[in-house]
């Protein structure tokens, strides 16, 4: 689309204005694209961590297809993929919840053994880690005490460690 102006000199300078528009219509349609998205997720549960999740597998499941090529893989990525948007689009809040909530205590759990263990690692230049021989618990001494004498403050038993 141009617009013709007289030039000083007889000639017609002709500006295009055509960018302009497209760049206008984009935003608007972006915007009321935006507003249909807006209106269809109002009630709707959305994403959460869980969602997060399974995106990352599915993501790491078509990475691993690249190279296996398996149809049932194929197949789980979809599943999974189906199941992230049913729960995105869910109006079923107290569940996406609850679900959610079990995959953060699940996640939890499996990462405790290697957090505890970095906790340990970072402590070991003031403390000593051991278990205690009667009940297994995990027990801290400040390091360099010498022979001291130790009460396991879960099972109140007593022994002796050099430390
Ligand atoms: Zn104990």
């Amino acid at each position: 689309m141009f617009i013709d102006f007289p030039g000083e000199h007889c000639d017609t300078v002709r500006i295009s204005i055509t960018p302009l528009v497209v760049v206008m219509n984009l935003k608007e349609i972006l915007q009321r694209w935006k507003e249909k998205v807006r209106r269809f997720m109002s009630g709707r549960y959305g994403g959460d961590q869980f969602s997060r999740f399974l995106s990352f597998a599915v993501l790491i499941l078509v990475f691993v297809n690249l190279f296996v090529r398996s149809g049932l893989l194929w197949l789980l990525g979809i599943a999974v993929l189906v199941f992230i948007y049913v729960r995105m689009f869910s109006r079923n809040y107290e569940k996406r919840r609850k679900e959610n909530e079990r995959y953060l205590q699940l996640k939890y759990k499996l990462t405790s053994g290697f957090r505890n263990w970095m906790d340990r690692r970072k402590q070991s230049r003031d403390y000593v880690f051991f278990r205690c021989p009667s009940c297994r618990a995990m027990l801290r001494v400040p390091r360099g005490k010498g022979k001291i004498r130790v009460t396991c403050r879960k099972c109140g038993n007593a022994f002796e460690r050099k430390t």
